[in-house]
Parts: C-alpha cells; structure tokens; sequence
C-alpha cells in the first residue's frame, strides 16, 4: 500500500478551512513582500506547495538545489513538474572545488565518519546554495510541517530571519498545521505530480546516501541521517539567526 492509498482518504476535520487559510496565506504574503521564492525539495509538501502557487497563478520563483546527490526519481520529477506546469524550476549546485576539496579530504564515505563531517558536506551542497537561491528575495517558501517532528513543533507561518547581509527575510511555511492526511488527499484530488520514492515510503527525501525508507509507525523524519544520535541529525538547511534565540537549526 503506498501513502497516497493509505492517507489521501485520512484528511483532517479542518481540511477545507486549512485549505482556504493557506491559499489565503500565499495570497497575502505575494502581495507584502514581493519577490518571493519557493525553495523546494521536490518533495510532496512542497509539490501541494507548488501546485498552489500555480493554481492561483501568484508570481512566485520556484528553485531548487541539486546538490549532485539527488536520486534519479527527483531529478525525473523536477522534468515532470516543468511539463506538467508549463514552468522552468531554478537549480542552484554547490561549488564544483569545493566538493572536490571535500571529497579529497573525508573520502566518498566521509560523511559516514562523524556528524561534523557530514554537516560539512550539508553546508557545502546545501548551505552555501541556499544562500544564492535566496538572494535579493524578501522571502522564502518552504513546506515544513509541525507535525514532522519535534524540531518543527514550535514552527511559526510567517517567521523573521536576519541575512547574512544584516537584512530582514521572511520565511513562510504555510502547511504548518496540515497532516499527512491532509497532503496525500490534496494531491488526489488535484492529482499533483510526486517522487515515486515516496511510493516506496521514502517519507523524507533528500540526498540519495542520506534518506531510506522508513516503515509504518516510524517517526516521519527517521529515513534522514539513520547512523546518528536524533539529536545532530540537522543539516541546517532551515537555520535562522536571530537575536532574540540564538541560532535554530532544522531539518530539511
Ligand atoms: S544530505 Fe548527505 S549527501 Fe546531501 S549534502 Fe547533506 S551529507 Fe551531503
């Protein structure tokens, strides 16, 4: 059984009212703090995402990050997606040396070794991207959900970062409240386009040495980063600096 025939019957009691807020939300930010982006993994949440965003036709940039460790299924459905939607997604890569120089330094299996070494190779693939991808933006899209695990039960809809640059961003996750019900029956009713991983129950999907499968009962973000302590599994995709709480890292 995959998650689309076991959750897309299983939507919330407050689905439609979530459904409406969201649009609402999307609307309103577009309109506040134009340019935005989407930042999206490819992954169903920010496929639901998305398909929003083109569904109210809001002029939002839609980007990516290949990281050069992306499986094959994610790089299929970046295509997929551009047909389905008639759109052309962004990619941002890391720096071709400065992978080298990593790989050189740790091994191919370096990031095996130690959580340090492996948030190495995060920020390198992921960190340093992100910043291109986000740059001369007011704000960013993502598609966490609260319910993804502990780290993102504080998540806020609309939080405030400070950029690297001292300016203020904004960081919009407008499926904070969803469940995972609630995200498979919006992709069968609207009949998005999504990894076929996720058939598989890849539930987290993110580079192809770092996500397995999980199984059924399993915490959603148990497939990222296995071989750790719960506790260092962050990449630190989702980090915000502020200066009233320090530095937050999330998953992605
Ligand atoms: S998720 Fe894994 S392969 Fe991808 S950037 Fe992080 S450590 Fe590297």
């Amino acid at each position: 059984m995959t998650p689309l025939e076991l959750y897309s019957q299983q939507p919330s009691s407050t689905y439609e009212a979530k459904l409406h807020a969201t649009m609402q939300l999307l609307k309103d930010v577009t309109n506040h703090h134009h340019p935005l982006v989407q930042a999206t993994s490819l992954g169903v949440e920010d496929m639901v995402i998305t398909d929003l965003i083109q569904k109210l036709a809001l002029p939002i940039q839609i980007s990516m990050l290949d990281t050069g460790c992306l499986h094959k299924q994610t790089l299929s459905l970046k295509t997929q997606a551009e047909l389905h939607y008639g759109i052309s997604i962004k990619v941002f890569q890391p720096d071709a040396k400065a992978v080298l120089h990593f790989v050189q330094e740790n091994g191919v299996d370096g990031i095996f070794k130690s959580p340090a070494i492996r948030k190495q190779c995060c920020h390198i693939r992921k960190l340093v991207p992100l910043q291109a991808l986000l740059a001369g933006y007011k704000g960013w899209i993502t598609g966490l959900r609260r319910e993804q695990s502990s780290f993102r039960s504080n998540l806020q809809e609309i939080e405030t970062e400070t950029t690297q640059q001292g300016t203020s961003r904004i960081k919009v996750n407008p499926l904070i409240e969803w469940t995972i019900g609630d995200i498979w029956h919006y992709v069968e009713q609207n009949s998005v386009p999504y990894n076929t991983l996720h058939d598989e129950f890849f539930v987290s999907i993110g580079c192809e040495p770092c996500t397995r499968a999980i199984a059924l009962g399993e915490d959603f973000r148990a497939g990222r980063w296995w071989w750790e302590q719960e506790g260092a599994r962050e990449c630190g995709l989702h980090v915000h600096e502020s200066s009233s709480e320090n530095i937050s890292l999330l998953n992605k």
